[in-house]
């Protein structure tokens, strides 16, 4: 990636000799590594470094990410205006490659969870998705997709007086055009087109966004699938409909989750024929597949339909009341921009 070069360059990636980062506490620790709060000697002031396990794959899916962050920070993002996290510094530590960011607040999972799992006032849904968006929309000019959206990958800006989000994790981003990974996505978050087996754009990230503000509404998460096949009848189920024919038709893994029934070849329009070539694999069906139980995860809220979900959703009724009317009123617009998001067809999917 010729291009990226110029932001990053490689021979800057230098041992740290002198001593600093001063690591205070662990801050969280993922696929990739360990996150440390550390205090910096020469600016003092907190940050936040990532140490990167010390194997090959990690490194080189490090480099990327100092190489795409890099250039989202300095090329697209260069006043900090656009919800991204900053890079202020990479180098080499004991052969493991650390990254320095700016020091953030709690991820959006944790603060779901102090709030008991009961969802978000729908004020900072508001102002907390308009801000991811605004994040997504400097990532599609840029041609990045994240790959990787979800709650715990959002964090907030410990400053107390306006309440923000920046989204962080560029880990296992890649450039759009260049997708090398098919196994990519957390699964709660993963697009019908990443289950699938279809070719990917940013559009996916646009999908996971969606799962995220419902997620920051209901306080749960929208399809939490024990398995990609529970997944996926959690969204048919959820949605009211299926990924569309032409999608199924092309997908490598269509065949994991669906049946062909219908008479529907490449290129034959059927008249009057059946209204989908495909339907779901029934349990029994996927476990004769498999050869073994499949992970089916026990049906607990949320359930039902996307409208229901967000109307009769039972935590804002805790008291018995029902949801004032201008709550009904934004539910609705909720659900509408939930359905432009939460789109099977990735072509017709809302683009940020
Ligand atoms: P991984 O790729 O291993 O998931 P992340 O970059 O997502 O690594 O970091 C893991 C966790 O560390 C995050 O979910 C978050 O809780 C914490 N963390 C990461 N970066 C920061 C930061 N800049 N400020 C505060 N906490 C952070
Ligand atoms: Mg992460």
């Amino acid at each position: 990636n010729s291009d990226l070069i110029l932001y990053v360059n490689l021979e800057l990636v230098n041992e740290m000799s002198d001593r600093r980062y001063v690591i205070k506490e662990m801050l969280g620790q993922g696929t990739f590594g360990q996150v440390a709060k550390c205090w910096d000697a020469e600016t003092n002031s907190y940050v936040a470094v990532k140490v990167i396990k010390n194997q090959p794959a990690f490194y080189q899916q490090a480099i990327m990410e100092v190489s795409l962050l890099s250039m989202l920070n300095e090329k697209y993002d260069p006043d900090d205006q656009h919800h991204i996290v900053r890079m202020l510094d990479f180098f080499l530590y004991q052969n493991h490659l650390c990254i320095a960011f700016e020091m953030l607040g709690h991820n959006l999972y944790e603060l779901l969870k102090r709030n008991n799992l009961r969802g978000l006032q729908l004020k900072y849904v508001r102002t907390f998705s308009r801000q991811i968006l605004d994040a997504l929309v400097v990532m599609k000019d840029a041609g990045i997709i994240h790959c990787d959206l979800k709650p715990e990958n959002i964090l907030i800006t410990p400053n107390v007086k306006t309440a923000g989000v920046k989204v962080i994790d560029f880990g296992s981003a890649c450039r759009e055009g260049k997708t090398i990974y098919s196994y990519i996505q957390s699964r709660y978050y993963r697009s019908p087109e990443v289950l699938l087996g279809y070719p990917y754009t940013t559009a996916i990230d646009m999908w996971s966004f969606g799962c995220i503000v419902a997620e920051l509404y209901i306080g749960l998460p929208l399809f939490p699938g024990a398995s990609e096949y529970d997944v996926l009848c959690r969204m048919i189920e959820i949605l009211s409909g299926q990924p569309p024919d032409d999608l199924l038709r092309e997908a490598k893994n269509t065949g994991r989750f669906f049946k062909q029934v219908g008479s529907i070849y490449p290129g034959i329009e059927v008249k009057n024929g059946p209204i989908s070539a495909y339907r779901i694999l029934t349990e029994e069906e996927i476990e004769a597949r498999e050869s073994k139980k499949p992970k089916v995860g026990r049906w607990y809220f949320p359930r039902g339909r996307l409208d229901k979900l967000i109307y009769t959703y039972p935590w804002k009724n805790l008291n018995g009341e029902n949801l004032p009317e201008t709550e009904k009123t934004d539910c609705l617009a909720l659900v509408d921009f939930l359905r432009g998001l939460v789109e099977f067809d990735p072509n017709k999917r809302w683009s940020p």
